[in-house]
């Protein structure tokens, strides 16, 4: 569960949010759209604790936390910023490099996401290599691996083509069944009017209607 109330945050000499509230119950998927430069990705920011807001409130599970929290993943926009090593299969291994587990566990974690974004020729390739599309399949594995309970995406749509929608869409879906709070900011509107509970229009760093 999210709450977030009268976010501000600027960078310099710009406000990028004034005063955003929001609210993302369990089970839910809520949804940031509007124009670039409104504040969609800063206010998904401040949600992961990468940044701290000037002012404002942030709940994340009913608790006034900063910071990192292993329960939330967070697809950034640019998804090249997620891949850490020379392949797609050693990018996803990476993500338990700072997690105790046993390799089994990371063994059929890893290849359950191979499977689910269809990922098995693109093993041994470079991330950097590879098409946006794929990228995109690549990052949102890895993000997954983390099975959060509160999940932000940015974008998560971009270079997917139908079928990986339909899968992202079912993913999603089941997420929300298991009770996982999904924030995602979308320009992708036909995708956020098929699978979002409730759209939140941000307008030049508020929410100006949901
Ligand atoms: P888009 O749809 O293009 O992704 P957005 O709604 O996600 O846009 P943000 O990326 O949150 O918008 O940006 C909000 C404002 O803050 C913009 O004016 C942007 O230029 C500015 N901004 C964002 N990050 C920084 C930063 N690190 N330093 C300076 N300005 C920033």
């Amino acid at each position: 569960m999210l709450e977030i109330k009268d976010l501000h945050v600027s960078y310099g000499g710009i406000q990028a949010l004034r005063g955003v509230s929001l609210n993302v119950p369990d089970g839910k998927i809520v949804t940031l759209i509007g124009a670039n430069g409104a504040g969609k990705s800063t206010a998904l920011s401040l949600i992961a604790g990468e940044n701290a807001p000037q002012s404002g409130k942030i709940l994340r599970f009913g608790a006034h936390t900063r910071g990192y929290d292993a329960r939330i993943a967070w697809l950034v926009q640019d998804v090249r910023a997620l891949f850490m090593k020379q392949t797609v299969e050693d990018d996803l291994f990476d993500f338990f490099d700072d997690k105790k587990m046993p390799d089994a566990e990371k063994r059929a974690r890893v290849d359950r996401v191979i499977r689910l974004w269809g990922l098995e020729a693109l093993l041994d390739r470079h991330p950097y290599d590879l098409s946006g599309g794929e990228m995109q399949r690549a990052a949102l594995a890895k993000v997954l691996l983390a099975e959060p309970r509160l999940l932000l995406l940015d974008e998560p749509t971009k270079g997917l083509d139908a079928a990986f929608k339909t899968q992202l869409a079912g993913i999603l879906a089941k997420l929300r069944a298991d009770g996982v709070a999904i924030l995602m900011v979308t320009h992708d509107l036909d995708f956020c009017a098929a699978y979002a509970d409730r759209v939140a229009l941000v307008f030049d760093g508020a929410v100006a209607s949901e």
